[in-house]
This record gives C-alpha cells, sequence and structure tokens, in this order.
C-alpha cells in the first residue's frame, strides 16, 4: 500500500486556512484517517503536541518526505461541528470545482470583534402585521404530524413542500421547527434575502422569542460572528438568514428549511458556486438533519427528485380561511394596440385600477426592468447606444442620463446619432420610472411608491417603502421583482404585471422557468386579505407555455412542458452541465485558450460516452468592463463524468487568462 500524507490546519479559523501543513499518515493509523477527523501532531521545533483537522489525503507528499513528520495519533473519532464543515468543504470542492481553500473560507466563520456595541437588528424593523396563528388547518397538521412520526423513528428526509403562495407554509415550518427543538435540535432557516422579508422574521420573533439569530447580509463580520458563536455555544435554537446562514456553526444541527427554494439566490455567484439547497442537503446527511424546501413553484429539479420518491412531496393546495386564490386576466397587448391603445397601460388594467383607487384599495404594479427604456436606438440607421466597455445596450434613466447595468458607466443621453447623426433617436421597451410617469399621468391624483435598484440604494430603504405602503402612504406600489418576493398586504386587491414577457426574452435555458415564478409569485399578491383579489398580466405572447400556465396557475402543466424542452436540449436536471468561462484583457488570449482546452477536454471522449461539448464560442456579452469572454459548454448524463473534465482542466496552465467553472449554472454564460 501506498504511503499517504495528510493536509492539516492547526488554527480552525477562517484566516488561518491558507497555512496548512503536511504529515505523515504512520501506518498504525493508516485507513482510519479521513477528512474533517481531528488528530494530534507535534508542532513546531520543540514539537509541542498540537490539535488540528485534516482537511486532505494524498499519496503524493509536497515536500521532502524526510522532513514530514508524523501525525501522533486521532484526538477525536467523531466528528465535530468543524469536521463537518470540513468534510462539507470537500464535497463543495468536487461538486463545483473550486480549491479546497475556497471551499473552507466558504464554510469557516470569519472571526472578527464588534467594534461598536451591540448594532442588533431591531424589533422595529420588522412589521407585525397578524396575530400568530395558533390552530393550523388540516392540511398543515398532517404534514406536521408525519413530520413528527418520522423524527420519532429516526428517519431523516428532504421534504418538498410545495404549497400555493399564502397556503401557510411559514407556519408549517414554525411548527416543524418546534418539534426539532424538543429534541434538543437547533434548525437554520434560509430566505433569499432577509431585506425581503421582514414580515417572515417577525413571525419567527414571535414564536421563538430571543432564541432567534438573524443573520443579515448587511450587517458586519463581527455581527456575523457573534450570531455564529450564539449558535455555536446554543444560545439560540433558531438562525435565519440569506444562504451563508447555512453555514453557522450550529451545536447540533436537526432541521435546515429553505424557503422559496426556487430563487436564484440560493446559487452562489462566488467560487465555489454552491447551490444552498444541494449543499444542504449534503450538510443535512453529514449532520443527520433533515431538510424542509418550501414554494409555490417548485423548480424542476426538486419537482423531478419529489416525483421520484428521492425527496417527500408535501401539498397544500389551498389558501386558509376559505379565502380563494386571485382570478387571473390575460391581456394580449396585440389588441390593445390595434384599439389604438398606446399606453403601457392596457384600457381592462386602467379600468381596474380606477376602480381599486375609488374603493381605497390598493394596488401593485410589477415589471422586471428598471430605468425608463430599456435602451435608445436610431431609428433611421439602427444603431443601439452600447456601453463602450461592455457588450451591451445601455439604460435610460429618468435624469436624462444612459447608464450601463453592468459596469456602472454613464453619459448624459445622446441628441444624435453617433453613427448616421440622424436626430430620430428614442426609447424603446419601459422600465419602472417610465411606468410610475404613466401612472401619474393617468391618474394624477393616486399616491405612488416605487420600489427598484434606484430607491433602495441607500440602507433602510427597502422597509421603509415596504412599511409606507402597510401603512396605506400610498395607493399603488410600483416595483421590480423585489416587491413580488413573500410580502403580505392584505388589502392589495389588484396586481399589474405590465410586461411578462420581458424575462422570456433573456437568452437562457431558465427563462421559462422563471417566468412562471415571476408571474406566480406576483399573482400571489393580490387578495391575501379578506377581499378577493384581482390579477392582470400583460404581454405580446399569450399563448407561450408558461405566461398560459401561471395564468391557470397550474404547475403540472407548466412542469411536464419544461420538462419537454430540457429533455429535448438535454439542459439540467436531464443532463448535467458545466460551463467553463474564460475571461482575459485580450481576445486572442481567450481564443487560444478556449480552443486548447476544448482540444483537452474531447480527448478521448467517444459517443457512447454521452458527453457533449458545446462550443467554445463568445459569451452571450463578450465583453464587460473592457474583460473578454469565451465560454465552453459541457453537458454530460452523470456528475461524476463532469468531475473527470474538472479534473482534466486543472492541470491546464495559463496566466494569461482566468478560467471558471459553473456546474449546472443559473443562467447562461
Ligand atoms: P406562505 O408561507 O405559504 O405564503 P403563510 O404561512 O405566510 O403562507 O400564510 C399566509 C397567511 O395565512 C398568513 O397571514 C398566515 O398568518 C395565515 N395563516 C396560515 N396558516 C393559518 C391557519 N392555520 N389559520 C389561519 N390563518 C393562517
Ligand atoms: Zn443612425
Ligand atoms: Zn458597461
Amino acid at each position: 500500500m501506498s504511503q499517504k500524507y495528510a493536509d492539516i490546519i492547526i488554527d480552525i479559523s477562517h484566516e488561518a486556512i491558507d497555512k496548512t501543513f503536511q504529515y505523515r499518515i504512520p501506518e498504525e493509523l493508516s485507513g482510519q484517517a479521513e477528512v474533517g477527523m481531528q488528530v494530534l501532531v507535534p508542532f513546531g521545533s520543540g514539537n509541542r503536541t498540537r490539535k488540528g483537522y485534516v482537511i486532505g489525503i494524498t499519496d503524493e507528499p509536497t515536500f521532502d518526505p524526510d522532513k514530514i513528520k508524523d501525525i501522533a495519533g486521532i484526538s477525536d473519532k467523531s466528528l465535530h461541528i468543524e469536521g463537518i464543515l470540513i468534510r462539507l468543504a470537500a464535497w463543495m470542492k468536487r461538486n463545483y470545482g473550486s480549491t479546497m481553500i475556497n471551499a473552507l473560507k466558504t464554510v469557516m466563520p470569519v472571526k472578527e470583534k464588534v467594534r461598536k456595541a451591540a448594532v442588533r437588528v431591531e424589533e422595529e424593523d420588522y412589521v407585525i402585521l397578524n396575530p400568530p396563528v395558533t390552530v393550523l388547518n388540516d392540511y398543515q397538521q398532517r404534514l406536521v404530524d408525519e413530520y413528527e412520526e418520522n423524527l420519532k423513528k429516526g428517519e431523516r428526509h428532504t421534504y418538498l413542500l410545495h404549497g400555493v403562495t399564502g397556503s401557510g407554509k411559514t407556519e408549517v415550518y414554525i411548527s416543524c421547527i418546534k418539534r426539532v427543538i424538543e429534541t434538543g435540535k437547533q434548525a437554520i432557516v434560509l430566505v433569499p434575502e432577509i431585506a425581503l422579508t421582514y414580515q417572515n422574521v417577525a413571525r419567527f420573533k414571535q414564536h421563538f422569542g430571543n432564541r432567534v439569530a438573524i443573520i443579515n447580509s448587511k450587517q458586519s463580520k463581527g455581527e456575523k460572528y457573534r450570531e455564529f458563536m450564539r449558535a455555536k455555544a446554543h444560545e439560540v435554537d433558531v438562525i435565519i438568514g440569506p444562504r451563508s446562514a447555512l453555514f453557522t456553526p450550529c451545536h447540533e444541527l436537526g432541521l435546515i428549511v429553505i424557503d422559496e427554494e426556487h430563487d436564484g439566490a440560493y446559487k452562489s455567484d462566488q467560487s465555489p458556486k454552491y447551490h444552498a439547497r444541494e449543499t444542504a442537503i449534503e450538510l443535512a446527511r453529514l449532520s443527520g438533519a433533515d431538510v424542509i424546501l418550501g414554494t409555490a413553484t417548485p423548480t424542476v429539479e426538486s419537482y423531478t427528485m419529489a416525483k421520484l420518491g428521492v425527496y417527500r412531496l408535501w401539498r397544500l393546495p389551498c389558501r386558509p380561511d376559505q379565502r380563494s386564490m386571485s382570478t387571473v386576466e390575460i391581456v394580449d397587448l396585440r389588441d390593445e394596440l390595434r384599439l389604438g391603445n398606446r399606453s403601457i397601460i392596457s384600457k381592462t388594467l386602467k379600468d381596474l385600477i380606477e376602480d381599486r383607487l375609488e374603493k381605497k384599495e390598493q394596488v401593485m404594479l410589477f415589471l422586471n426592468r428598471r430605468g425608463v427604456n430599456s435602451f435608445v436606438s436610431c431609428r433611421e440607421c439602427g444603431t443601439a447606444i452600447m456601453c463602450p466597455r461592455c457588450d451591451v445596450a445601455m439604460a435610460l434613466h429618468g435624469n436624462r442620463t444612459m447608464m450601463c447595468h453592468y459596469c456602472g458607466y454613464r453619459i448624459p443621453e445622446p441628441r444624435e446619432c453617433p453613427k448616421c447623426k440622424s436626430k430620430m433617436i428614442g426609447g424603446f421597451g419601459s422600465g419602472t420610472e417610465k411606468v410610475e410617469a404613466e401612472i401619474k399621468r393617468l391618474f394624477p391624483q393616486a399616491v405612488t411608491l416605487r420600489m427598484d435598484k434606484d430607491t433602495t440604494a441607500r440602507k433602510g430603504a427597502h422597509g421603509d417603502i415596504l412599511n409606507r405602503f402597510l401603512k396605506h402612504e400610498a395607493d399603488i406600489l410600483i416595483g421590480t421583482q423585489m416587491i413580488v418576493k413573500g410580502h403580505d398586504f392584505s388589502s392589495v386587491t389588484l396586481v399589474g404585471v405590465i410586461l411578462a414577457d420581458v424575462t422570456l426574452f433573456a437568452n437562457d435555458y431558465r427563462a421559462g422557468e422563471r417566468t412562471f415564478d415571476l408571474l406566480t409569485q406576483a399573482a400571489g399578491r393580490a387578495g391575501r386579505g379578506q377581499k378577493d383579489g384581482v390579477v392582470v398580466i400583460q404581454t405580446y405572447q399569450p399563448e407561450n407555455y408558461a405566461i398560459a400556465a401561471a395564468a391557470k396557475q397550474d404547475y403540472e402543466a407548466f412542469y411536464e412542458m419544461e420538462m419537454a424542452y430540457r429533455r429535448l436540449m438535454k439542459y439540467p436536471p436531464v443532463y448535467n452541465m458545466m460551463v467553463v468561462l474564460v475571461t482575459a484583457t485580450q481576445y486572442e488570449d481567450v481564443f487560444d485558450a478556449t480552443e486548447k482546452i476544448k482540444g483537452l477536454l474531447s480527448e478521448g471522449i467517444t459517443g457512447a460516452d454521452k458527453v457533449r461539448i458545446i462550443g467554445p464560442g463568445d459569451a452571450t456579452i463578450g465583453k464587460i468592463n473592457d474583460i473578454y469572454r469565451r465560454v465552453i459548454y459541457i453537458k454530460a448524463e452523470g456528475a461524476d463524468r463532469l468531475e473527470v473534465l474538472r479534473n482534466k482542466l486543472e492541470k491546464y496552465e495559463n496566466d494569461k487568462v482566468s478560467i471558471m467553472v459553473d456546474v449546472n449554472p443559473m443562467n447562461m454564460y
């Protein structure tokens, strides 16, 4: 048997992770030392015995083997939370193709003292609206009973809770968490972005009081660290936070809840580009915990797993209290144009808004695009105003400036075409600012609020806008997708989707899914109170399957169509997909590198391998901030095949370019 070596970190802090030391695994310990285990090693010139953690095992020494010391012994075979997180990092490295150091940095808490006195998130930040629910309905109770039974039997599962918007999923989470706490364990609750879910956090506070820790992307590292340490000391039972809260070093983890599991925010945008859902399931496996994924619009990935019986499928088919789902009306914008209505507000929507204003009920208008017009182009020669640094059209903003949404570059709105000098230059499409201007023109008496990236840049602006709308200080809230997530405004009885097609134009295999999600969520905002809601979806493509299924609120129909498309195109979850993105300041360098990588990856691959290599080609946006981007797509039937290809790729060295991989990306590059 070959000699094995272990890479060991002595100090298990985020800051010291780069400092690994190699030790020999002596014969008497061979086969026993594993990644994540705590071991005893002689350290430093005095060879004092220190505790360390194994982060990797290899056959190849990276130092002179004569100078490598032996591991003295195994300190503890049971896995501590640190050991679990190290194993999780090793899994992330394998699955997402990053370095072990990057994976460790992702899972290990950053130690930093809080400088100022506790800035704990203020209670007042959270709007408490409804009294706590005390009695679950039959649908909810059945699920909680099943959970309790499985818990008693010691069965661990991943549950997919598919419940229509407002069906009471949060109440199910809360009851399941209570059961877990009774067994002496803790729960992590992931939400897409804490700032967007004030009301949900308030509900957890109502139930768990100061036994809840909140991790928030606006907190300093020190504040986060303090919350992590409270969880480690078991001073809290529940941790709520965005994606990164998954790595809370819990004393004893029993349950991970992922609310709105379909949300794109669960995919990391930094290496390792992990998906919180997949990673949570692995963490639960390592810790002996359960996972509950909750959503009104499951990802086709999760729904497929539930159909296969890998996840337990839970359903909440209706809203409690006989509150009905909203009615959805589709407005075909092509007809509006034929009728001579050039406004972005259709006749149907206009009449309904008028009615709601009279009745003093509230309206939400949703458009997934900011700026006034999405882009400006010449009506004579067709030239669009492009960002000089990026391959994208610049967006027009209200103050007569144009901005690149990729690099932030700004220019004043041009008066003439830069190419043919024609004065016939103007904007196409419409953004939230333009919707607001149009509403003010049509309904001068209405008070409006706008919520998008531009109006929420300031800290606390989010909460302010939502609070003002909740207090009915405005009649109409206009916004981007920020306004559709999880808010519960009981006096909203009309939701208008200004243009449903926007997300469909994206060059993206998940565009259909995203459109269906957004429309379903938007529809879910109406009729949350005692009065029924109406949803108006304006579109140029009423026949599109995602729009049609969303209008009927028929997830099953959507799923079948979407899976047929994924099967045909061999997209995830049918095949695994990996993107290799190569970037550099010189186009020749990215061109050269991608050609070579393609050659390297293709070596030895035959038709029987069920691997397809597509490209190389320029990325959808070929240049961002003067950096060129080229991509290679790989589709493979099994995830292990991608791992083999990643290992080949790791051997390719070229310091003129950066190489990034993304496994099962959420969007195309
Ligand atoms: P979801 O998370 O599925 O969107 P919520 O848990 O937010 O749904 O519940 C939607 C609304 O219904 C909330 O106002 C909640 O207080 C209320 N609700 C949930 N369960 C019950 C119940 N069993 N009885 C009465 N009201 C309920
Ligand atoms: Zn021109
Ligand atoms: Zn730019």
